[in-house]
Order: C-alpha cells, then structure tokens, then sequence
C-alpha cells in the first residue's frame, strides 16, 4: 500500500485516513505498512544523485512561457551545464540515458489489456522533468523509485497513466540496481470510469463520496457497472463472498465506461 502524498498543497486533510477506512470496510486489506510518498524525499534525492553523477541529467531554468505547454522541450538547457545557483528544474537526457542503456528510442512493451504498446522517447517526449522548479520530486521519478523499493512486480492502474509508460521503462532501467531480476514490471492498463464529459470521476470532478457503510452493495453495483453480471442472488451475500465471486470470475473490459 502506498499513499502517493507528493504534492503536499495539493492534499485534503484527512484524505489518507479516509483512502485506508474505505478499503478496509470493503475488506480490501493490503501487505506490510503503508508506503508514503511525503517520507520518501531521501531516497528520490539519491536518485537524483545518482543520475546526476552519471551526467544523464541537467538543470533548467526555462520558464513556462518558454516552453510551449504541448510541445516537446526543444534542449535549450541541454548543454548550458547551469549550476544550483538559480530556480530550476532538472531534466533527464533521454538521447544519452539510451545510449548508455544500448536502447532504442522506441520503447515497446506489452500491456496486459491493451496489447503491444510503443512510444518513440525522442520524438515523442524528449527531455522531461524528474525534479520541478518549484522544488517537488517528479511523479515519474517518485513512481519507479518507490515500484523498485517495494519489489513491484505487476503494474495495473488506469489507462489515463499509459502514456507515462515508456518514460517509466527508461528509468527502471536506469536505476533498478538488482542483475537477476529484469528491473521493469509488467504493465495492465484498465479503462477508466468517467462522467459524460469523459473525465474520470474523482473528487476534482465533484464525484460523490463512497458510503462505507454499504461495503456489499458497493460491491455488488460496482461489479454491475464494470459490466462482470454478477448472479442477483449475490446481492443478499457476504461481503466475502461476494469478493471470492469477484476474484473467481472476473473478466476484463476494453473501452472507456461510462457512468450511469
Ligand atoms: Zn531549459
């Protein structure tokens, strides 16, 4: 279990306890403690270090209106070899990052839902941002530090984060330390519940809360929704029993889903 409390401003007080309470009423229980993102600044700084000390990364100072929001980063900062000294953000040298791995720019990789997937890192991402200007760890960066330390094997999320992939692969390579274990996990990308506007649904998006005290009905509605045709005799079971269905029968879906 980990808590991807990164972006301190951004929180709601209160969120994490409420995230942990609703799993644990649903009987979602997870392994070990809870991993969170907010106690985790030394070991992405050691990462930062250790990418830097190979020379893979460098300092920008671009300024947002220097750089076109949909654009790729045109490499200004590339070679300036800028120092501490002012506000910046830091880069990861994708063109040398492959040349020491001896990769390829396109990076493939198969998706457990979505078939084979590929991205070019040159031309389609270029040099992106694994420290920000306003002095936070990238969510890039923080993700495969923290997949690498809990040992993470299989990588299921929404398909809203498949476009990060390929830029994760690089960097699981570039720090995955462990010879005998292939450093990069394997990828499932879930289609996304979202609203009529197609965003997903989330507080953000004003998405009621979940009830906890209706854990078996939540369910049971969810398996509905997610379109699995739960047995109607279901509905009066268990919590337990209706989650022993979930993991016996469960099919995956392809598409986006809307919300009722
Ligand atoms: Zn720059």
């Amino acid at each position: 279990m980990r808590i991807e409390d990164i972006d301190p401003p951004r929180e709601q007080p209160g969120a994490t306890t409420a995230i942990l309470k609703s799993l644990e009423a649903h009987h979602l229980f997870w392994d070990g403690d809870v991993l969170y993102q907010s106690q985790r600044s030394d070991a992405y700084r050691d990462a930062l270090i250790a990418l830097e000390s190979q020379q893979l990364s460098y300092r920008c100072t671009c300024s947002r209106q220097d750089l076109q929001s949909d654009a790729i980063y045109n490499g200004h900062c590339r070679h300036l070899n800028l120092g501490k000294e002012r506000v910046s953000a830091i880069r990861l040298n994708v063109e040398k990052s492959l040349h020491t791995l001896n990769l390829n720019p396109v990076i493939e990789f198969d998706d457990v839902f979505q078939s084979k997937q590929q991205q070019n890192l040159l031309s389609d991402v270029g040099d992106f941002v694994i420290h920000r200007k306003d002095g936070l760890f990238a969510y890039q960066l923080a993700v495969v530090v923290d997949d690498i330390f809990q040992n993470i094997t299989h990588v299921i999320r929404g398909a809203d984060l498949l476009d990060s992939t390929a830029r994760q692969i690089l960097l699981f390579q570039l720090l995955g330390t462990d010879l005998n274990l292939s450093p990069v996990p394997t990828f499932g990308h879930v289609p996304l519940v979202t609203n009529n506007e197609g965003q997903k649904l989330s507080k953000q998006n004003l998405a009621p809360a979940l009830d906890d005290n209706t854990p078996e009905k939540n369910i049971f509605n969810a398996l509905q929704f997610l379109q699995q045709q739960p047995p109607i005799e279901l509905e009066t079971e268990s919590l337990n029993t209706i989650l022993n269905w979930a993991i016996r029968y469960w099919q995956p879906i392809q598409g986006e889903i809307r919300s009722p």
